[in-house]
């Protein structure tokens, strides 16, 4: 049976767990650092460390990482939502602590993973997972493979151009995806509009009892996300698409919301099948531990 470790760094926390076989153990969150990529690396190493203590043939590592990375998956090229995440030599940072390489992958790509090998999409061909959450990703999985493009950013979905001119998200784009469709945009706009501290979860509870404001600005947002799925048919015409992510845990609303979009940008092209994600908040680190015996 194959044992590993899953990192999963968000930007509020960091999650980690070993994968033993299919089953995940010991799974442990912590608030992610905020002075800096090198207080984040000596949490992971912390974290990593205390579990081969427990689980001493628990060797191979994996990190997810909120942000693309260099082709050759050493270096995180940039987190727009973690603070001070910029080109951090990951792969050599943690060597430097742990005396071994980790393997390193996005969070997007290794929640992806994991959900083709062991949830949503296990059976299919081709499969594309996208998370919804502080920002926006996705992985794309081809013959069960994660499909990384010439310089590994293929699926950095949050920063397409959803509406030229709009919000500019962490990469510094105006209007991209992840500016107008995530979480945190849902958040800002309900803030705005009800001139008050709103959360996402709660700008979706008050759109579900009829809010006018909270139900513009949240189906605005799934008609973006909507759209992104289409022009992903459209693309790379995957089986299915899985959709996790903390907003779209919110059910029923959100998937109504982003199908109807989808359906109606894609119509007489192809169907854009939309499955629910399987492994929850655990995606991130059960993909991680995969990414580690992938290698
Ligand atoms: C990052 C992606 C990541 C996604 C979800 C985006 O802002 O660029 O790499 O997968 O957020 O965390």
């Amino acid at each position: 049976e194959q044992v590993s470790i899953g990192v999963d760094v968000g930007g509020t926390k960091i999650a980690t767990g070993v994968l033993r076989g299919d089953q995940l153990l010991s799974r442990h969150v912590q608030p992610t650092p905020e002075t800096g990529w090198e207080a984040v690396l000596d949490a992971i190493a912390t974290q990593v460390q205390d579990l081969q203590t427990a689980h001493p043939d628990a060797r191979l590592v994996g990190v997810g990482i909120p942000g693309p990375l260099n082709a050759d998956r050493t270096r995180v090229k940039f987190a727009p939502n973690i603070y001070g995440f910029t080109d951090v030599p990951m792969v050599d940072g943690l060597r430097d602590r742990l005396g071994q390489r980790i393997i390193l992958e996005n969070d997007a790509k290794a929640a992806a993973l994991a959900e083709a090998h062991m949830g949503a999409a296990r059976g299919t061909e081709s499969s594309i997972y996208v998370t919804v959450s502080t920002g926006i990703g996705a992985g794309i999985v081809l013959n069960g493979r994660i499909w990384r493009g010439r310089h590994g950013i293929a699926g950095e979905i949050g920063h397409i151009t959803a509406r030229p001119g709009g919000p500019v998200s962490g990469a510094g784009l105006d209007g991209a995806l992840e500016a107008v469709a995530s979480g945190t945009a849902i958040a800002r706009d309900a803030s705005y509009a009800l001139n008050r501290d709103v959360s996402t979860a709660e700008a979706f509870t008050l759109a579900e009892q009829g809010h006018p404001a909270a139900r513009r600005i949240i189906a605005q947002a799934l008609r973006h996300i909507g759209i992104a799925l289409a022009d992903l048919q459209k693309t790379i015409d995957p089986e299915v698409f899985v959709v996790g992510g903390g907003v779209a845990s919110v059910g029923d609303y959100f998937f109504q919301g982003v199908q109807r979009a989808a359906d109606e940008y894609a119509a007489g092209f192809a169907p854009v099948t939309i499955r629910r994600a399987q492994l929850g908040p655990d995606a991130g680190v059960i993909g991680a531990a995969l990414a580690a015996r992938h290698g």
